[in-house]
């Protein structure tokens, strides 16, 4: 097996933690966008007339065949992938 000599193997390791700062580098440049897509949220609305329906911010309706929203395990808005939040119709 051929022995890497000194040299190259610091050199080896330069290049290595020259790639790594790249890779870091550009990671942390995609990190706000993360942020904020991770802090999305997405308002539903429950109607006025039928409780099983909530209109979505993001311009949708859903309906529940089933209770509501409270009784799904919606986290997340299946439209945007926003975290649901929902706000009472204003009565
Ligand atoms: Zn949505």
């Amino acid at each position: 097996m051929p022995e890497l000599g000194q040299q190259s193997t610091s050199t080896n390791l330069q290049r290595f933690f020259g790639s790594l700062n790249r890779d870091i580098n550009s990671i942390k440049s995609t990190l706000p966008a993360l942020e904020a897509e991770l802090d999305r949220r997405c308002s539903w609305k429950q109607d006025e007339n039928d409780s099983a329906v909530y209109d979505t911010e993001c311009g949708n309706s859903i309906c529940f065949r089933q209770g509501n929203l409270r009784s799904s395990e919606y986290e997340y808005c299946p439209y945007c992938g926003g975290m649901i939040e929902e706000t009472k119709s204003d009565n």
